[in-house]
């Protein structure tokens, strides 16, 4: 006869007082551990739309798309639990100090309709102020701003989010000047113009 190995019966001895290990799922509801790994979710408040979560995803679970229509230009953050592996590196990727997408302890997770299983959150767009290209998030501007302190007044676009976003400056206010050239300099503008901008002779 076969003896039981001696972890086993330790363990089937200590169940005796200690109760068993599984939970009576669907009769009790499951607590997991605190440090489960569930579905991930953003914080709306928290993330600056970088899309930094979205280049670590190894099995490509989030997704950004810009949007510019009538309303507001932003952008539109993704997250498709049925496709996640619930690895963990879009918080350990997350710019905004981890705390844009955390994973949560939610693990009941099966949808009767697939749409459901996809959050998503949405992010206000800045865009350039000569040709509409798309340059961040506004959030995101105010956090590079944020982090590189003063270094930001040698960037127009740096200082004017972050004078905006405070309420210094008014957010609809745009230069009558549309000369394509030294004087459109402080304005908010994507690389390709702040170059043409900077470079022109035009006065
Ligand atoms: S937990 Fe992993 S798989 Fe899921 S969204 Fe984050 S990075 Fe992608
Ligand atoms: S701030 Fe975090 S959650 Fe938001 S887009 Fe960037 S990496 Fe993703």
């Amino acid at each position: 006869m076969r003896l039981p190995k001696l972890r086993e019966l330790i363990e089937a001895i200590k169940a005796l007082w200690k109760g068993p290990y599984t939970s009576k799922f669907p009769y009790e509801t499951h607590r997991p551990y605190p440090s489960f790994r569930g579905q991930p979710k953003f914080n709306e408040a928290k993330c600056v739309g970088c899309t930094a979560c979205e280049q670590v995803c190894p099995v490509r679970a989030i997704k950004s798309v810009d949007i510019i229509d009538d309303k507001s230009p932003r952008r539109k953050m993704i997250h498709y639990t049925d496709t996640c592996i619930f690895c963990g590196q879009c918080e350990a990727g997350c710019l905004a100090d981890k705390e844009g997408i955390k994973l949560s302890n939610d693990w009941e997770l099966s949808f009767f309709d697939r749409k459901l299983s996809q959050e998503e959150i949405e992010k206000e767009l800045q865009l350039c102020e000569i040709c509409g290209a798309v340059i961040a998030c506004k959030d995101h501007l105010k956090w590079i701003a944020e982090r590189i302190g003063e270094l930001s007044f040698s960037n127009p676009t740096l200082y004017l989010s972050k004078l905006k976003g405070l309420g210094i400056i008014d957010e609809n206010i745009t230069s009558a000047l549309k000369d394509f050239g030294r004087s459109d300099r402080v304005k908010i503008l994507c690389s390709r113009c702040r170059r043409e901008t900077t470079l022109t002779t035009k006065e």
